[in-house]
């Protein structure tokens, strides 16, 4: 499939999901023009805030797939990602990412997420989220015992 049959997909998937009762937005990820998974968002369906649609597609391709290393794989969304979903994309190694309507059409009909992309140029102390340092001393064996395994499978 082409790269505008993939993205019109995405689309379909983010109006039929309207129609369905979530959210208005789809992703779809291919690979080699092969659709290999679709994700729609379901926030409110399931009582998931973390259930947009492409943390959704990444969730499934990556299960169908057998590997946590989506890199070979393109993502069309319909929207330009939150920064969860963008953070997930990075972490998917996926090769590319198409998006057709962008932060601003999402935030004017409500779904604004540019307060996040705000929040994470500040240090924690100054962020909106109250945050404070708790045991590292303790958790900071964790890293110890990984720097330490052999055998780990490194990601
Ligand atoms: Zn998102």
């Amino acid at each position: 499939m082409e790269k505008e049959e993939l993205m019109r997909k995405a689309i379909k998937l983010s109006i039929d999901n309207v129609t369905n009762g979530g959210g208005p937005f789809g992703a779809v990820i291919a690979k080699d023009g092969e659709i290999i998974a679709t994700g729609v968002n379901r926030v409110t369906t399931l009582c998931d805030p973390t259930a947009h649609a492409e943390v959704s597609a990444i969730r499934a391709a990556a299960t169908k797939l057998g590997t946590f290393n989506l890199s070979g794989c393109e993502i069309y969304t319909s929207c330009e990602p939150c920064p969860m979903c963008l953070g997930a994309i990075y972490w998917a190694r996926l090769d590319k990412m198409y998006y057709a309507n962008n932060k601003t059409d999402a935030k004017n009909i409500g779904f604004d997420d540019s307060f996040i992309y705000d929040e994470l140029s500040l240090k924690p102390s100054a962020r909106k989220l109250p945050s404070e340092i708790l045991l590292a001393e303790e958790a900071i064996k964790a890293f110890q015992q990984w720097t330490e395994k052999s055998d780990k499978i490194e990601y």
